[in-house]
């Protein structure tokens, strides 16, 4: 990136009311067929002129095409069983009924190129294109099958490079593996699944990235965060080992988070989102609150590898939050970039 202070959302927008209902997850969708297509794209459209309107640097597809982050992805996908469905408890957090592996896991074909063709074309900005992580896959289903966690995470992290490459063909800039279950399960984290995620990078020349949050501003992550005290320090497990990874940029949660921002020095050396705009709260940030958050930042991140982001999606928000975010984090990203090159 040639701009200082690149501005980037995590990911996933909220969605217009004509595609599904808003400020939901897994909100079905109210189309079908081909008018379904053409109301994901049009809503593509929409979502990518909401972040080129804001002043956002590197854009996305707001997951415009996806009903969410993980499942979508996972339906495409062999060996998984979506009505042979199972109790799990999802990052030791929230109990959901949740598919079954019931063989080997293949991909049947690509997921999100075409979508992210469909972006490429829209626009010369760098595009972002997030896909879920081998270790958040795996704790969003039930494994009869390898019955090793371990196993299928390789698996899907074969599975998810194929997909890597072919996005990145279609000219996606950076592509993004979430991960918010490296917050939960330190030991396999350090284990294998760092490991596992380098594998699903394995080969590609475009930039990519990991993100690594406290979830979805919803009940079930707010009331978790109360019970984490008065320091957050889980970033501390895994940032050394994700220091020496070839993973090129770590997208965190900070802002409004009792994540003690000390901790990326941690990872000093890598490009860092850092989360300057809290997406658990309707109240949107003042520009001076982004640029007070990244002032701090500089401490820790040399100045080009500072890359100002939202804490995580924002599909839960409503799009009038969401946009008034956007823009805070475009003003005061522009506050702090002025600083700089005075
Ligand atoms: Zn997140």
């Amino acid at each position: 990136m040639n701009t200082l202070l690149p501005t980037s959302t995590v990911g996933s927008l909220p969605k217009p009311s004509w595609l599904a209902e808003p400020e939901k997850l897994w909100s079905p969708w109210k189309l079908q067929g081909d008018e379904l297509i053409a109301a994901k794209q049009d809503a593509l459209r929409v979502t990518l002129q909401e972040q080129l309107n804001a002043g956002i640097d590197i854009v996305s597809d707001g997951e415009q095409t996806r009903q969410h982050f993980v499942t979508t992805f996972i339906e495409n996908l062999n060996g998984v069983d979506f009505e042979k469905r199972k109790t799990v408890r999802i990052r030791n957090r929230y109990d959901a009924s949740v598919p079954s592996v019931v063989g080997d896991v293949s991909r049947q074909r690509s997921v999100f190129v075409d979508d992210a063709k469909f972006l490429r074309q829209q626009t010369q900005q760098p595009i972002k294109w997030c896909l879920p992580g081998p270790m958040t896959m795996i704790n969003t289903l039930y494994d009869g099958h390898y019955k090793s966690r371990e196993k299928l995470a390789w698996e899907f992290a074969t599975i998810l490079n194929q997909e890597a490459k072919e996005l990145e063909a279609a000219g996606v800039d950076i592509i993004q593996f979430d991960e918010p279950a490296f917050n939960v399960f330190f030991d396999e984290v350090n284990d294998w699944g760092i490991a596992a995620l380098e594998r699903a990078v394995e080969g590609l020349k475009c930039e990519t990235a990991v993100h690594i949050c406290y979830g979805y501003g919803i009940k079930a992550n707010t009331d978790w965060k109360k019970t984490l005290g008065s320091e957050w320090r889980q970033y501390e497990e895994t940032f050394p080992t994700l220091q020496k990874s070839n993973i090129d940029i770590i997208s965190l949660e900070y802002q409004n988070s009792n994540v003690p921002m000390d901790l990326m020095e941690l990872i000093r050396g890598k490009k860092i989102m850092v989360g300057a705009i809290d997406v658990a709260t309707n109240t949107i940030e003042t520009p001076e609150e982004v640029a007070n958050t990244l002032r701090r930042a500089l401490e820790f991140v040399d100045a080009d590898k500072l890359y100002p982001c939202t804490n995580c999606g924002m599909a839960p928000l409503s799009r009038e939050v969401a946009r008034g975010k956007l823009k805070a984090l475009h003003d005061g990203a522009a506050i702090f970039r002025n600083e700089l090159s005075n």
